[in-house]
């Protein structure tokens, strides 16, 4: 399905999918995974080049800073030549390590520090391996998130804006209806670039689009008719990746992270719920999923899905 220069790896939970492009010289990568999935992000670089011994890394690019996409950049950069790009939005909180306005505090992730060089500019074009592609901002999943498109093979790397079911939680609809329209607005400018290939932050790659696109506007419709579906998601995603880089937490420390962390305050706040009963729901909907089980006093992972 992809031309031999591109090298998509499915990526399994809390890191995003990766990609290499090249073209007879240099090595372009897109998203660097989760940190504590970072040796293994070093690991597949590494073996990629010593198949490909002629390459030499040239730029990362981040199609969004969520710690799964860019949780790996530190590693990256420690151990390779790379000049990485960032969304335009995000250059200077990258370098002030702005860490409220880069929003890991307030989603609860960690994420260890690294250095933007370049901007990806709305608008704008940008070579990435063999091809150009176009950068697309869309808002929605993440305020500052972008796409990235190359009309010739018709292919477009989606980040979590759209995946072959659903899309990623919709963070910002918690306090700011917004975030469902931009959400909308990023999904019809799928429509109209109408792809042949995704490439998606997670999953595997698919060719399906308009069956994606059909099913990502019906989950939209349902969490914009009911915020409060949207606020109990977020919190359920959230405390549920919390729970795959822990997996394991006590009752105590998982109180505690549900009332430090900000974003869970303002679902809890939008529900009209104490912090302790949204914990309570959020508890009760991972167990029935079948996601979580709690053993005396201790919440354990099960399953590395969302
Ligand atoms: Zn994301």
């Amino acid at each position: 399905m992809l031309p031999a220069n591109i090298h998509f790896i499915e990526r399994g939970w809390l890191s995003a999918n990766q990609m290499f492009f090249y073209d007879d010289h240099h090595l372009d990568i897109i998203d660097s995974g989760f940190c504590t999935h970072a040796n293994q992000t070093v690991l597949l670089l590494k073996s990629f080049l010593h198949q490909f011994q002629h390459l030499s890394t040239r730029n990362l690019f981040n199609t969004h800073l969520h710690s799964d996409h860019c949780g790996g950049n530190h590693a990256l950069e420690q151990q390779f030549s790379l000049t990485c790009f960032v969304p335009e939005a995000e250059f200077l909180p990258v370098s002030q390590w702005d860490v409220e306005a880069l929003g890991f505090e307030e989603l609860g992730q960690p994420c260890p520090i690294f250095t933007a060089h370049q901007s990806l500019v709305p608008g704008e074009f940008i070579n990435i391996g063999a091809y150009q592609f176009e950068i697309h901002a869309t808002p929605g999943h993440h305020p500052k998130s972008i796409l990235l498109f190359e009309p010739h093979l018709s292919l477009l790397i989606s980040a979590d804006v759209l995946w072959e079911n659903g899309f990623g939680a919709i963070f910002s609809g918690i306090t700011d209806p917004s975030g469902f329209l931009e959400q909308r607005e990023s999904l019809k400018l799928i429509e109209h670039l109408h792809p042949k290939i995704i490439l998606p932050g997670h999953g595997q790659p698919f060719t399906d689009v308009q069956t994606a696109l059909k099913s990502a506007f019906s989950r939209l419709d349902y969490l914009e008719a009911n915020p409060d579906r949207n606020a109990h998601h977020v919190a359920q995603v959230l405390f549920k990746f919390m729970l795959m880089f822990e997996h394991q937490i006590t009752f105590e420390l998982a109180q505690r992270w549900f009332q430090k962390t900000p974003i869970i305050q303002k679902a809890a706040s939008h529900l009209s719920l104490s912090t302790e009963e949204l914990m309570t729901h959020t508890m009760r909907f991972l167990q029935q999923a079948g996601v979580m089980k709690v053993q005396d006093n201790v919440m354990m992972n099960e399953f590395n899905t969302p």
